[in-house]
């Protein structure tokens, strides 16, 4: 099934700034329209399917419980996830996960 292509400018990246330490947490960076935001991650144990994060944005006291795996098993706590049952939580980690980055 081709995509779409997106606008240049609704284009996301991710990047892993800081791998998981000895502790599991780690650094990415979302970036959208040039905008560069900085969350710390840690994985958490998750026992009803997928793997759960905790996301925290770097600056601001926002605080996600994210969920990754099968589409079934992706949830957040953010107004994203709420509305459109997909956030940038989720496809960061997402991203993340498929290249073996944590
Ligand atoms: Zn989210």
């Amino acid at each position: 099934m081709a995509k779409k292509a997106k606008k240049a400018k609704e284009r996301r990246w991710i990047r892993l700034v800081r791998p998981p330490d000895e502790n599991g947490v780690g650094v990415f960076c979302l970036r959208r329209a040039k905008k560069d935001t900085f969350y710390v991650f840690k994985e958490i144990p998750c026992a009803i399917g997928g793997r759960g994060f905790v996301v925290h944005r770097v600056g601001l006291a926002e605080v996600y419980y994210t969920r990754v795996g099968e589409p079934e098993e992706c949830s957040c706590e953010c107004l994203g996830f709420l509305a459109h049952s997909n956030c940038k939580h989720i496809l960061g980690l997402k991203a993340l996960l498929e290249n073996e980055a944590v």
